[in-house]
């Protein structure tokens, strides 16, 4: 039986990427999964489909649910309808979110406000409504966030998605500290670089990529499949102690790569 059987998760942005490779792989192990999207059903239904096969003749339900995460209404109808459908949840995973690079002195505050109210506004939502459920029901539940490497290293260029993790870190130590004692378990994945649509800027080309590799001290970007790995640990009873932690799954990114040469000591 997998680790995740009979679980039921909801994992926000599921229709490409990490949060798609989450679903697949919740799905493997036995969850019921709500696939949000925002935008793209078709994409939406690609990763049903692929959850669906993943099951390999093993029962459980999929449920495509349509929300923008920053929207306080489309959250409260995206909840209802998968407490509709599968009567209860245990696990959230916030998973959506976007960035958009610009020099900090050229940002304008609509784009600025659009990577917050995703980043940040959108995890609270879900949270909120989540905690709101794991209370009424009793039992606690599970709350995980996409995080990043950047909630510790900063950013320059993408200084909303830079603030954004940094507020994630505290949203989920803030979240597991005051509802530890309901049994509600908060933590985050701080993923490094991984190939997925988010990093279209590089991952396709090929000088582009091993220039950012040749940054990462195990020399390669992860797959999602590897990210999604860490959310199903945590996600699972065999993280049942750990609660307000981010686990970073980057490739040794946090480890200060600049250092990997003894420069500062003039040896
Ligand atoms: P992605 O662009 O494939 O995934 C982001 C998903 O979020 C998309 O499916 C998108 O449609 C969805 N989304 C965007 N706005 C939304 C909204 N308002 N409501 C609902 N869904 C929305 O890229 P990804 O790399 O899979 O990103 C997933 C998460 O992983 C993000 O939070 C990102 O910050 C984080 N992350 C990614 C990397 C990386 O290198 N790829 C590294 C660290 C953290």
């Amino acid at each position: 039986m997998g680790r995740l059987h009979g679980k039921n998760c909801l994992i926000t942005g599921a229709s490409s990427g990490i949060g798609q490779a989450i679903a697949i792989r919740f799905a493997r192990e036995g969850a019921n999964v709500a696939i949000n999207y925002r935008g793209g059903a078709e994409q939406a239904e690609v990763t049903r489909q692929q959850a669906r096969a993943a099951r390999n003749g093993g029962g459980g339900k999929e449920l495509v649910v349509q929300a923008d995460v920053s929207n306080e209404d489309h959250v409260k109808r995206m909840f209802k309808e998968t407490l509709d459908a599968f009567g209860s949840l245990d696990v959230l995973v916030n998973n959506a979110g976007i960035q958009k690079p610009c020099p900090s002195h050229e940002l304008e505050l609509p784009d600025f406000d659009r990577v917050l109210s995703v980043n940040v506004r959108g995890p609270f939502l879900c949270a909120r409504e989540a905690i709101r459920h794991f209370l009424s029901r009793g039992g606690g539940g599970v709350i995980l966030n996409n995080s990043s490497v950047h909630e510790k290293i900063p950013k320059p260029k993408y200084l909303s998605y830079s603030i954004s993790k940094g507020g994630m870190e505290n949203l989920t130590k803030s979240l597991a500290l005051e509802y530890a004692g309901q049994g509600i378990r908060v933590n985050a994945v701080g993923p490094g670089a991984v190939v997925t649509p988010i990093n279209r800027a590089w991952i396709d080309n090929p000088k582009a990529r091993a220039e950012v590799e040749s940054h990462i001290p195990m020399n390669r970007a992860a797959e999602a499949d590897e990210i999604a790995a860490v959310f199903a640990f945590l996600a699972s009873d065999e993280a049942s102690y750990i609660t307000g932690q981010t686990l970073f799954a980057c490739g040794g990114l946090t480890l200060y790569p600049e250092f990997r040469v003894a420069w500062s000591s003039g040896e």
